[in-house]
């Protein structure tokens, strides 16, 4: 087994996981088999309770682990699945330490941070790394070197490069190269200063990433080689590009993919990236734009949605076509509500999708409501994810149906209308962490329905994260009143995908299809969507 540590100096936000998700990719597509861990210095033990508008978006995988966006890109980038242990926090560590004290693991002995928490992270990399087959293991260290929070960390790859040796441990540093003043200097000394402390820890870097403006200059790279004590082949640009799907084949032409093989001792074989030059080029070069409104509450980062942005970018190489996703912020009850609505109307009618993702709280549910009702009743194509569902079910509940104050009892538990309500299993969850109804779980898809022509086969996997599901009680009425599940869990009591026959395309899914939508791979649902968007845009005559 080998490992390749990836640290980010000077500041964060440098596309430490893309560098990461690059090299995995192109390793992968040289025949290594790669897999890859996210270490987040942070005490929370996993990211299911962390607030994903300031921490970006929390992914999901199939076993049910909450964990950070960066293992999204890696799913995506290596095509392979991983498991909740693929994402090591100090939580985590911190916390089986302290049960082995409490056990008597280390009886008669201090438990210390160095030898215990280091060693514990040693273990905890190797064991996962072991447990996954692969011959490569990407190790991305979250923060900044520098930072009080990543030293036990740097201290075990440290560690595990000196008892496995150079050719099995490589470290890899990403850091920042500005330009300054009018002539447009690149300047090193940021990188210098990082590497140097890097060094102060014991770790000489192997390769050096420089996130750049611009194309890295032949003598950027040679003050670089020579101030960081690397040869100037092992210093890579990882300059500005129109896309990210474009990093690992700037890397790769920059010869970062043998010079890795090479160090590593592992056989050189052809690296085959024809179809991710083609997903890159369809991305880059699209024939159409067709635009998708995404109702939902307002945040600045983009991050809180990654996933659902490359949903769209997958479906939209797919169909040749752009989605530029409109972002329409859901009005809230009280002053200024109705302004809020007719702006939020006006501008979806100028949309050809609408898609109300999942969240948790009764902020914007009534605007979402609207949203939806209007895509209903003017034949938008619509998609609604998790709580987007339970909200189309409730829309349909109270407008079709006549069920005046029908709701979900997580926002009125009062509701005489019941139609949403908590999963019963949930009743007896007192904790937060790592509780709802979590991971990919089995749906049985109704043959004749739009689902069946999306997905075109009966058994589908598909990750879950909830505590509601639509009433069980209610599902004959529901039925009776024209509204159609199309797929349901296993046992036929949860429902998974409901749908409208009449629309165009209105449908709704429990679990969140982001999670699984690959590059050239893309989520049945997603693509549903862009095709019926770019259908009616076409209808349109626009
Ligand atoms: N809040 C809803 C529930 O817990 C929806 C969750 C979601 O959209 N992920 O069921």
């Amino acid at each position: 087994m080998k490992f390749i540590f990836v640290s980010g100096g000077v500041l964060s936000g440098l596309g430490k996981g893309i560098v990461t998700s690059s090299i995995g990719l192109l390793l992968g597509r040289s025949g290594v088999k790669v897999t890859a861990i996210k270490v987040d210095p942070y005490l929370n033990c996993d990211a299911g309770t962390m607030n994903p508008y300031e921490h970006g978006e929390v992914f999901v995988l199939h076993d049910g682990g909450e964990v950070d966006l960066d293992l999204g890109n890696y799913e995506r980038f290596l095509d392979i699945h991983l498991s909740s242990h693929h994402n090591i926090t100090t939580g985590k560590i911190y916390r089986s330490v302290i049960e082995k004290e409490r056990k008597g693991d280390y009886l008669g002995k201090t438990v210390q941070i160095v030898p215990h928490i280091v060693l514990e992270i040693r273990d905890t990399i190797t064991k996962v790394a072991a447990a996954s087959g692969a011959d490569v293991c990407m190790v991305e260290l979250g923060g900044t070197v520098g930072d009080i929070e990543s030293m036990p960390f740097l201290e075990a790859a440290r560690q595990m490069h000196m008892v496995l040796g150079s050719s099995n441990v490589l470290f890899v540093h990403t850091t920042l190269v500005p330009i300054m003043g009018v002539v447009g200097e690149q300047k090193t000394k940021p990188t210098q200063h990082s590497v140097k402390e890097l060094r102060a820890i014991g770790i000489q870097p192997d390769v050096i990433v420089g996130r750049c403006a611009e194309p890295l200059n032949r003598s950027t790279k040679e003050k670089i080689s020579l101030f960081c004590n690397v040869p100037t082949e092992a210093v890579f640009s990882a300059h500005d590009v129109p896309t990210i799907n474009r990093v690992p084949l700037l890397l790769h032409e920059q010869g970062i993919t043998d010079h890795v093989m090479t160090r590593l001792a592992l056989a050189k074989r052809e690296t085959d990236l024809d179809d991710w030059r083609e997903y890159t080029r369809r991305v880059e070069e699209p024939e159409e734009v067709v635009r998708i409104a995404i109702v939902g509450k307002y945040t600045g980062l983009k991050d809180s949605y990654i996933s659902h942005y490359k949903a769209f970018e997958h479906s939209g190489a797919e169909a040749c076509a752009r989605v530029e996703v409109e972002w329409l912020n859901a009005p809230e009850k009280g002053e200024g509500y109705e302004k809020g609505l007719k702006d939020m109307l006006e501008a979806l009618r100028t949309c050809d999708g609408l898609l109300v993702p999942g969240g948790f709280g009764i902020r914007g549910t009534e605007g979402k409501i609207e949203a939806i009702r209007f895509a209903r009743e003017n034949d938008i194509p619509f998609l609604g994810i998790c709580l987007g569902l339970q909200l189309a079910v409730v829309e349909y509940a109270r407008n079709v149906m006549g069920l005046k104050g029908a709701n979900s009892t997580e926002f009125d538990p009062d509701t005489r209308y019941p139609v949403v309500d908590i999963l019963p299993e949930q009743l007896r969850v007192t904790q937060k962490g790592a509780t709802m109804r979590l991971g990919a779980q089995k749906s049985i898809v109704s043959k004749g329905t739009r689902a069946y022509e999306l997905y075109k086969r009966e058994e589908i996997w598909e990750r879950h994260r909830h505590r509601y599901e639509i009433n069980p009680d209610w599902l004959d009425r529901l039925r009776a009143g024209g509204y159609v599940f199309s797929a349901v869990s296993e046992d036929g009591i949860k429902m998974e995908i409901g749908e409208l026959p009449r629309n165009r395309f209105h449908l709704g899914c429990q679990f969140h299809p982001e999670f699984l939508s690959h590059p050239v791979k893309p989520a049945p649902l997603f693509l549903g969507l862009v095709r019926a968007a770019m259908e009616r845009k076409r209808s349109k005559g626009v």
